[in-house]
């Protein structure tokens, strides 16, 4: 029911494939008790091995002298070994033992003190060892070293434990940037890594060409950009190309993203940013990417909560860097936003992120190519082709192309097949579109006649309208948070989008609402997010497009708290060219249904018995009724072609 737009976000990101080394790492330790836990541990390690080596110099198994004597006279030892005042033992019934004499007289003596005659003696063979004087300074101060070495190192863990611990008391200031190093060929990502971009790359081969021998171009006295921006959608691999351009130049590469400087407290950004450019210059040549950088880099002084003096203070100090490189600096600094339209002006000044790169969303061919660079370590069936795929994909990012392969391979692997098939990637489509089917999600009769009825208006007023897209297939199979779906395709890529083709995007959207009205005199939160999506699109089109004939060509600029980029005066009127356009839509969606209300009702039933109709099924009740399909130029009669072009759903 709720039609999921393809022009935003959909299907999961892929997640992060390489592991970036943590820079800091060794102080970011396990949690306080776990430290504690440790620190015990150690202690009692420690506590053993001490007495341990203590105790070599006290064996416990001692007998007294007078037993010794005693088994001496009786003619029970065999050999004695003398090492200091140590006696060692051996008897001849092969058992040994351990005594100790008064150093300072001799072992003859002392047997003789107990009453052990020469003749006895003579019986025992006896050894004189010295003690060696390593042996004997290791006895002695092994104790006292040992207690101070423990002791050094227990107040070394302590005050570790406060910096891990104490609410990183220590540690907040320093930066949490992630370096990747140029010599870690697992994380090396080069230009051959990106499919299409292909301007992007040229422009950033420059920057390459520096980084590899700044010399050449300091020499000369040429400057280079300090500040590079890319901009582009989610998952067009604006990451991806900056880690590239280090790749390529096979420099170090420190990133961090602009949501981690915004963290607790105010000056913690600014320190943050501070020790960063300090590493990078250390590294030089080098790259610093700040990611997602609207999160600190959006216009200054607009808002009223206390997060911005954060924000505020961690730009600032990001200017401030920048500003004061030396001409002679080797860093480069890298940025990345899908939001370049709220960045503050200060970031783009001349000196700053004065190079700016936009990267689009792939095209066709760009498709194919990203599509081959994901399928490289996937063994594919012979009947895969790749270029189909692409025309089936329009709109989506290269992050999308990337989970499209990786679902492919799932779905191969949960069949316990050895290869990928087209059909793996087909299905893949979808759910990377809409999310995975959810055929256990049961509609009653009414909801299921229901849910028909909307995706039938969604797909009839799509064919009737001319500036809408053609519809490619229509379900009623539950999707994501989605009862059903209509997926509608336009035959070309869209580059921009027309009035036109907007007003009847929105008539179309709302053929599922008008045909619920029509035909159950009632209307259920089924269409909510088809209503968000188009009232966000008519405040569009009236206020950045300038495609209200009411209030003409003003782009308005975005209305918020601290704000006010207009009166609210005009923000009634925007209020009102917004209603306006919707009632509009919604007049002319009530129109087609009305008049082809034959052919919804021939749609409906058709889902409500078959679930899901795909584009060839639904143009034959289409010509039933008298309608005649849309059609691409060169496509020949009756066959279906994959529609290429930027998609769309309702
Ligand atoms: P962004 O930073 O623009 O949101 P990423 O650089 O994080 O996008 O891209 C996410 C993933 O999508 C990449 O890791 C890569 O696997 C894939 N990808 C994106 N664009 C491309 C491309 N042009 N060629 C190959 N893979 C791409
Ligand atoms: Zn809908
Ligand atoms: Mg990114």
């Amino acid at each position: 029911m709720a039609p999921v737009s393809p022009k935003k976000p959909r299907g999961k990101k892929p997640a992060k494939p390489p592991v970036r080394r943590g820079w800091r790492g060794l102080l970011g330790g396990p949690s306080f008790f776990g430290n504690l836990v440790t620190t015990i541990l150690i202690f009692l390690l420690l506590m053993s091995a001490y007495s341990l080596i203590a105790g070599m110099t006290q064996p416990s198994t001692d007998i007294p002298l007078s037993t010794v004597a005693a088994d001496v006279a009786a003619g029970k030892v065999s050999a004695i070994t003398v090492n200091g005042d140590q006696l060692s033992l051996t008897y001849f019934d092969q058992t040994t033992k351990t005594s100790r004499k008064d150093p300072s007289a001799g072992l003859p003596e002392t047997l003789a003190t107990y009453g052990v005659t020469p003749a006895e003696l003579a019986k025992v063979a006896i050894t004189v060892q010295g003690q060696s004087g390593f042996q004997f300074w290791f006895l002695t101060l092994a104790p006292t070293v040992l207690t101070l070495l423990f002791l050094g190192f227990l107040f070394w863990f302590l005050t570790r434990q406060v910096k891990g611990a104490g609410m990183q008391a220590f540690t907040f200031g320093q930066s949490k940037a992630r370096v990747t190093d140029p010599a870690d060929v697992s994380q090396r990502v080069t230009f051959a890594d990106i499919a299409g971009a292909r301007e992007a790359k040229e422009e950033l081969l420059e920057i390459v060409d520096f980084l590899k021998s700044p010399k050449k171009f300091l020499d000369i006295g040429a400057r280079i950009p300090k500040g590079i921006i890319l901009m582009g959608a989610p998952g067009t691999g604006k990451t991806l190309l900056a880690r590239a351009v280090a790749g390529e130049a096979g420099v170090p590469f420190f990133s961090i993203s602009g949501s981690e400087f915004v963290e607790m407290f105010v000056g913690v950004g600014a320190s943050r940013v501070r020790d960063l450019f300090q590493l990078a210059k250390k590294a030089a040549p080098a790259i610093i990417f700040v990611d997602e950088i609207d999160a600190v880099g959006r216009v200054r002084g607009t808002g009223v909560g206390g997060g911005n003096d954060e924000r505020e203070q961690t730009l600032n100090q990001i200017l401030v860097e920048m500003d004061g490189f030396e001409p002679t600096e080797k860093v480069v600094v890298m940025a990345a936003t899908n939001r370049p339209d709220v960045l503050d002006p200060a970031l783009l000044r001349p000196g700053r992120f004065d190079r700016r790169v936009t990267i689009d969303l792939p095209d066709r061919r760009d498709r194919e190519d990203i599509l081959k660079i994901h399928a490289r370590k996937k063994p594919l069936g012979p009947d895969v082709a790749l270029a189909v795929i692409a025309e089936r994909t329009p709109g989506f990012s290269g992050a999308e192309l990337y989970s499209l392969m990786n679902e492919g391979a799932i779905l191969a692997a949960r069949d316990s097949r050895k290869e990928i098939t087209q059909y793996d990637l087909i299905r893949s489509i979808e759910k990377v579109m809409l999310g995975p089917e959810r055929k256990s999600h049961l509609l009653s009769k009414k909801e299921k006649e229901l849910t028909a009825y909307h995706e039938a208006g969604h797909a009839l007023v799509s064919s009737i309208l001319p500036n809408a897209d053609p519809v490619h297939k229509i379900s009623i199979i539950s999707r994501g948070r989605a009862a059903g779906y209509t997926l509608k395709l336009p035959f070309e890529d869209k580059k921009m989008q027309s009035r036109k083709q907007f007003l009847d995007d929105i008539a179309a959207t709302l053929g599922g609402y008008v045909a619920e009205e029509m035909l159950f005199d009632d209307v259920t939160t089924g269409p909510s997010n088809d209503l968000a999506v188009i009232t966000a699109l008519a405040r569009d089109m009236v206020s950045r497009y300038g495609m209200s004939k009411k209030l003409g060509p003003i782009a308005f600029g975005e209305r918020a708290l601290g704000n006010e980029p207009y009166s609210e005066r005009v923000a009634a009127e925007i209020d009102a060219e917004v209603s306006h356009i919707i009632d509009e839509a919604k007049a002319r969606a009530t129109k087609v249904i009305e008049e082809h209300r034959t052919a919804l009702d021939a749609i409906a039933k058709e889902l409500i018995e078959k679930e899901t109709i795909e584009r060839a099924e639904f143009e034959k009740i289409l010509i039933l009724n008298g309608i005649v399909p849309k059609k691409k130029e060169e496509e020949e009669g009756g066959v279906v072609i994959a529609p290429s072009g930027s998609g769309h759903i309702a």
